[in-house]
């Protein structure tokens, strides 16, 4: 069984907006924002606003609606990123490299020849993810 959900981590006040982020889109079901130690340009974190721990205890019902926000986000980010592909990345539990405990996947543009940045860098300027949520925004329609 799944330890408890903590409605104190970082992604749950980013929904309460209790903490900053440089938010891409949200609806109904999910939030979309750029990861603050971007692995690649234009890594996106898709987010859904049931408070689930991870895959392993998100209710299927809400996990179907929510995953159509995490295609439709993986396409504006591939087209307004220029990228030749897309890695969608999500992990569970620690020994599974989950560091946050909310549901989410990491949408990450690709390149071919391109490697991604290890996990845990740098802290991006706070200026180039608002400007990478805004082209990925502009390639939503919204
Ligand atoms: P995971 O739990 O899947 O290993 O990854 C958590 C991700 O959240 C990491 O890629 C990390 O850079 C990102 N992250 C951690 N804290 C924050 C934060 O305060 N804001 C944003 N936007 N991303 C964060």
């Amino acid at each position: 069984m799944s330890p408890a959900y903590d409605s104190n981590n970082i992604f749950a006040k980013i929904l309460r907006g209790e903490a900053p982020c440089a938010r891409v889109c949200e609806d109904d079901h999910s939030l979309a924002f750029m990861d603050i130690m971007p692995r690649a340009p234009g890594h996106v974190l898709v987010i859904p606003k049931v408070p689930a721990r991870n895959m392993l205890d998100m209710p299927a019902g809400a996990l179907a609606l929510f995953m159509p926000s995490v295609q439709k986000i993986a396409i504006a980010a591939k087209v307004a990123m220029g990228a030749d592909g897309l890695s969608i990345l999500q992990f569970n539990e620690s020994a599974g490299g989950q560091v946050v405990f909310h549901l989410h996947f990491h949408i990450l543009p690709r390149w071919s020849g391109v490697e991604l940045r290890p996990p845990g860098g740098p802290i991006e300027n706070s200026e180039t993810l608002a400007a990478a949520a805004a082209k990925i925004a502009a390639a939503l329609g919204t």
